[in-house]
């Protein structure tokens, strides 16, 4: 575990958390600074940088509590939606580097707004990319 890990120190118990739910694999716990009430964070309890490093076994663990969790924010939040985010690098607005899934209640008069707008694109531009990202 990198020493600077503050998601490794919380799961190690050496920083504080609101925690949520623990399983073999993952640690669920709230974000400090939410961006809705009840947001919280699904980590793998092995240090991965992000989406680029975490093995196949963690990322399914992660994915299915963090979908387990989901339902509950249903169920117990009274929630109307939820957002489920993973950041891969800075450009991607990773700012934490430890893999770790947002789940995020929506409710429908909550203040969050996409960041962007969508485009426009040819059929031709799809087609050039959808060859370059096929697997053979
Ligand atoms: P990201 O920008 O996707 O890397 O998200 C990192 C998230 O970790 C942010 O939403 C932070 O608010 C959250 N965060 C950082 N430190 C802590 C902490 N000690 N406890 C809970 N959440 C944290
Ligand atoms: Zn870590």
């Amino acid at each position: 575990m990198p020493d600077d890990c503050i998601f490794c120190r919380i799961v190690a118990g050496e920083l504080p958390s609101a925690k949520l739910a623990e399983d073999e694999r993952t640690y669920s716990f709230l974000d400090i600074n939410p961006w809705t009430r009840g947001h919280a964070l699904v980590i793998p309890k092995a240090h991965s940088k992000n989406l680029y490093e975490i093995s196949d076994e963690d990322l399914a663990a992660t994915v299915t509590a963090a979908a387990r969790l989901a339902r509950d924010m249903r169920a117990k939040l009274a929630c109307d939606g939820v957002n489920l985010l993973n950041s891969c690098e800075p450009a991607a607005w990773q700012t934490v580097f430890h893999f770790h899934m947002h789940v995020i209640p929506r409710y429908d008069d909550d203040p969050l707004r996409l960041p962007g707008a969508p485009s426009q694109a040819e059929p031709a531009e799809l087609a050039a990319i959808a060859e370059e990202l096929t697997h053979a």
